[in-house]
C-alpha cells in the first residue's frame, strides 16, 4: 500500500492510503495574511472521511463544505457533527465519537481517544522578538494596514459554535502495519497516550501552539518543548512531526522554530522530522 501525507498548515493534513483520502482536520481557507496553500476548499474534490480533532474554527471550518462536495463522512465530537449537520451534511454521513471507538475506514483501522485542549489566554507567550499580541498587531497595522484588517476580519467572522472546542479527540490510524498518531491541540490525557503507546506508533503528529499545554486538566508549566518531550516519552513513536506550531494567522501567531524541540524528542528515542507547508511525503516504516 502506498501512503502519503500532505500538510496544509495548522493541524490540517491530507492522508492518502492507496485510493482512500482521509482529511485530518479541515481548515483550508486561511487568513489572507497566512502563507498560501496550493488549493482552496472549494477545489477539493476527493475525500472519503474527514476526521476533526476539535470544533474550533481553525480545525473544523471547511469540514462541512468538503463533505458536501465529496460525499465524505465526518468523524468528530458531537459538536463537530452538529456544526456540519447545520451546514447540510446528512445525518448518515456524520459519526459522533467520544473516545474509545474503533472504526474501519476502507483499508485504515481508526482508533479514537479522549484528549484535552490547551489553555488559551492563561498567559501571554511572547514571540521570538519579545512582542505580545498587541505589539505584534500594532507592528502589522503600521507595516501593512490592509493585511492586518483582513486578518482581523477573518477572525471576526467565526461562527459561534466554532468558538467552542466540543471536547478534543486524538486518533490512531493503522494500515498495512503502519501506525500514525495525530492530535490537534496542545493537550493530552495520560491514559489515552499510554493506550496509544501500546500500539507502537511509527509516526506521531504532535500539536504545539502558544497556548499553555494541558496535562490531564492541569497547566503544564515546563514549557512547550518540555510538553512535546513529555508526550514523546509516553508515546515512544519512531518519528515525531510537529503541527499547529506554524504562523497560521499573522499577526496573532508566529512560527515556533522546530529546532528548539529536537533535543527533547531525541531523549525519548524518537527522531524529529520537519515538514513544510504544501509538502507531500511518503509514509514508510
Ligand atoms: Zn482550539
Amino acid at each position: 500500500m502506498r501512503a502519503t501525507l500532505e500538510w496544509f498548515g495548522t493541524a490540517t493534513w491530507r492522508l492518502e492510503v492507496d485510493n482512500t483520502v482521509i482529511w485530518l482536520d479541515a481548515y483550508v481557507d486561511r487568513a489572507p495574511t497566512a502563507a498560501p496553500l496550493r488549493l482552496d476548499a472549494a477545489a477539493i474534490d476527493r475525500a472519503d472521511w474527514v476526521l476533526i480533532g476539535h470544533s474550533h474554527f481553525d480545525h473544523v471550518a471547511e469540514a462541512g463544505l468538503i463533505a458536501r462536495n465529496t460525499g465524505a463522512t465526518v468523524i468528530g465530537s458531537a459538536l463537530t457533527c452538529e456544526i456540519v449537520r447545520d451546514e447540510g451534511v446528512p445525518a448518515d454521513r456524520v459519526t459522533p465519537c467520544v473516545g474509545g471507538e474503533t472504526l474501519q475506514l476502507g483499508p485504515v483501522r481508526l482508533r479514537v481517544f479522549a484528549s484535552l485542549h490547551g489553555f488559551n489566554g492563561l498567559r501571554e507567550w511572547p514571540d521570538p522578538r519579545g512582542r505580545d499580541t498587541r505589539a505584534r498587531r500594532d507592528d502589522l497595522r503600521r507595516e501593512s494596514p490592509e493585511l492586518c484588517e483582513a486578518a482581523l476580519a477573518h477572525l471576526a467572522n467565526i461562527p459561534e459554535k466554532q468558538r467552542q472546542d466540543g471536547g478534543p479527540l486524538a486518533y490512531l490510524l493503522e494500515w498495512d502495519g503502519f501506525r500514525l498518531f495525530w492530535h490537534d491541540t496542545p493537550g493530552m490525557v495520560t491514559a489515552s497516550w499510554e493506550a496509544v503507546a501500546a500500539y507502537r506508533p511509527d509516526l506521531a503528529l504532535l500539536s504545539i501552539a502558544p497556548s499553555t499545554p494541558n496535562l490531564d486538566g492541569v497547566p503544564f508549566e515546563s514549557g512547550h518543548a518540555g510538553f512535546v518531550a513529555h508526550m514523546a516519552a509516553i508515546l515512544k513513536p519512531r518519528r515525531v512531526v510537529l503541527n499547529h506550531h506554524d504562523d497560521w494567522c499573522p499577526p496573532l501567531t508566529w512560527h515556533m522554530e522546530e529546532e528548539g524541540f529536537r533535543q527533547g524528542v531525541q531523549a525519548s528515542g524518537a527522531v524529529l522530522q520537519v515538514r513544510r507547508l504544501n509538502e507531500v511525503f511518503e509514509l514508510t516504516r
